[in-house]
């Protein structure tokens, strides 16, 4: 059971329900508790239309709910994604610096790239 988050936070935003799947809120939570501030989940799950309609790849790990983008409160994007590694060696983690998010997803390719 997630101490942080709620599942609501990790719904397709178009409303259809689309959901995450648990492992990625509990993987979440322990970052989030390392962390030490909150972390706002601006796109979790995406239906495939919700995805194309926000520009997503198709084969996106949003659509198969396995894919989260990370704003934490205090901005500081490296730390965020060191502790993401630090805890999932093998998720993929994209650092969006001008637009202050972190993709965080479980993939198990174990990739960090740095997108802008
Ligand atoms: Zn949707
Ligand atoms: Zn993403």
């Amino acid at each position: 059971m997630a101490k942080y988050f709620v599942e609501a936070e990790f719904e397709c935003k178009c409303g259809c329900g689309h959901n995450v799947k648990p492992i990625l809120i509990d993987t979440l939570d322990v970052i989030r508790a390392e962390l030490g501030c909150a972390i706002t989940i601006t796109s979790g799950a995406r239906c495939p239309s919700h995805n194309d309609a926000v520009g997503g790849v198709p084969d996106s790990y949003h659509i198969r709910g396995l894919a989260a983008d990370c704003v934490p409160a205090d901005g500081d994007l490296n730390r965020l994604a060191n502790i993401m590694r630090q805890f999932c060696p093998t998720a993929n983690i994209l650092i969006y610096y001008s637009s202050g998010f972190v993709h965080f997803d479980l993939g198990g390719a174990g990739r960090t790239v740095i997108m802008d």
